[in-house]
């Protein structure tokens, strides 16, 4: 985090989420590595828990994007070279095969 000017120890504010308090000069992990997303703060810690349920998400966004094109398309083949959808799990990857 890049240094403010304020004397080490100064509260910055408290991670929106998990009520840890980031304070300036503080070296650890999850403090030095805070940011602020949308005017609040969190620490890196709940950032770097968020990333497996973001790269999920993006993924099934993706999917999703994608699906509609074909459907408007009225190409359905594209979308089953592109994604491979787990029967069963009904879980969404990228087909490595697909260039
Ligand atoms: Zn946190």
């Amino acid at each position: 985090m890049q240094r403010r000017g304020l004397s080490k120890g100064t509260l910055l504010g408290k991670c929106q989420w998990c009520t840890q308090p980031i304070k300036e000069g503080d070296s650890t992990f999850s403090s030095y590595n805070a940011r602020i997303i949308n005017t609040k703060w969190y620490c890196a810690e709940c950032i770097v828990a968020l990333k497996p349920t973001v790269d999920e998400l993006t993924i099934e966004k993706e999917y999703t994007e994608d699906k509609l094109a074909a459907e408007q398309a009225g190409n359905l083949d594209l979308l089953s070279q592109k994604w491979i959808v787990e029967v069963g799990t009904g879980k969404i990857r990228h087909n490595p095969n697909y260039k």
